[in-house]
């Protein structure tokens, strides 16, 4: 039975999809700028390995994640370096592909940018108006957060922490159009020389561009539906972001609750600081794929387990090296007369492992101790441990 850790309850629940068999799934992309750090690769190769996972447990699953392709930051940077912010956001969308593919990491259900939504998003601020839970100032539509009273029920802030909070994420609490600090952007008047979309509605007819949050609402909706079951992302995201989807997709479609499972992957720190561009400590992929191999790096990876923030040490590169050199060794000592049946005892572990919330860093244990267990010879079951170890580094995402 498997069993994930769910941020909302803080508790590992039962796995039990909406549909029988089927899993629909929503991760947060990217916003293509400055991709792919160590960090980004820490979640989508964790999600990888449990869609892999879903799918090895006979589950049909429909995987969305999008790409932030308008947003205050790309905007600000195609400025800062005078190109154009399609342009700009369409490259380093490219360069994230061939990041994630590189790292063996299999393209969702749907790969979806959020300027192509756009219709979407104007359906659901429509609504969230007529319903009197949105409202208009100075040409931005707001979400009216006094409107929902689960606000903050996901991050667990108290009101304090949340402004202080969403400050520091982006958010303007000062903006004296709103009626409440916490209250976030819908919809954004376009300011001189950005892109923008038209807007009709009863309240009139503006020009602007979609806020942060309301686009992964209306992603995960279009593509998901109205209902999903798994809703992930970085830690980072819980607040505001996630916070607001909440919000805004349960306002709209008035059922809740809009995701089951919220899952959020810790962050990866790198001389004992968060990565970021400003400190210059970012590890980029492509860097670290000149020295390593994909599957070492997805081996140091999935060596943490996914909740857990950690310390980005060039060290674990070099002994994850070593490790998939012993796995692949091993792999290797098949023979014709090995046996067609996986070693049945290693795959319950294995599988016993994984149902506990995932636990990538003890599933890699297993995988070492069977290698070698095979390279010392042990004639018995040998062809059944490769058959085995061949099975669970395949979902586990490795191409040996
Ligand atoms: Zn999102």
């Amino acid at each position: 039975m498997l069993k994930l850790y769910n941020s909302l309850t803080r508790e590992k629940e039962v796995f039990k999809p909406l549909k029988k068999n089927n899993v629909s799934i929503y991760v947060c992309g990217i916003t293509p700028y400055d991709t792919t750090h160590i960090g980004h690769a820490f979640t989508y190769v964790f999600f990888d390995v449990l869609i892999r996972y879903l799918a090895l447990k006979g589950y049909k699953v429909k995987y969305t994640q999008n790409v932030t392709d308008i947003d205050d930051d790309i905007l600000k940077k195609a400025k800062e370096e005078g190109k154009n912010w399609k342009i700009l956001g369409d490259y380093w969308t490219d360069r994230y592909i061939q990041d994630m593919k590189s790292l063996n990491v299999l393209l969702p259900t749907n790969f979806v940018k959020a300027t192509d939504s756009i219709n979407k998003m104007i359906q659901i601020i429509i609504s969230l108006l007529k319903k009197g839970l949105a409202y208009k100032r100075d040409g931005n539509i707001y979400f009216d957060v006094g409107k929902f009273k689960k606000y903050g029920r996901l991050s667990k802030f108290n009101r304090k922490q949340m402004i202080l909070i969403s400050k520091e994420r982006g958010a303007d609490p000062s903006d004296p159009f709103k009626k409440d600090p916490l209250d976030f952007v819908l919809w954004q008047k376009t300011k001189a020389g950005e892109p923008f979309w038209p807007f009709d509605s009863a309240q009139g007819k503006e020009k602007g561009r979609p806020g942060w949050h309301i686009e992964c609402s209306a992603m995960a909706d279009r593509f998901l539906g109205q209902r999903i079951d798994i809703h992930g992302g970085g830690k980072d995201l819980i607040f505001p972001h996630h916070e607001s989807e909440i919000a805004e997709s349960e306002s709209y479609t008035g059922k809740a609750p809009f995701v089951r499972y919220w899952m959020h992957t810790g962050m990866v720190f790198c001389n004992g600081e968060k990565m970021s561009k400003s400190l210059g400590n970012l590890i980029m992929i492509k860097d670290l794929l000149k020295k390593y191999t994909p599957n070492a790096v997805r081996w140091t990876l999935l060596s943490h387990h996914y909740k857990q923030p950690w310390e980005y040490e060039e060290k674990e590169l070099e002994y994850a090296r070593n490790c998939i050199n012993i796995v692949k060794k091993a792999v290797k000592q098949k023979n014709s007369s090995s046996k067609k049946i996986i070693g049945a005892s290693y795959f319950n572990k294995f599988i016993k492992i994984m149902d506990d919330d995932v636990n990538t860093p003890r599933s890699l244990e297993l995988v070492l101790k069977v290698a070698k267990r095979i390279l010392k010879k042990n004639k018995k079951d040998e062809g059944t441990l490769i058959l085995f170890l061949e099975s669970i580094t395949k979902t586990l995402g490795f191409k040996l």
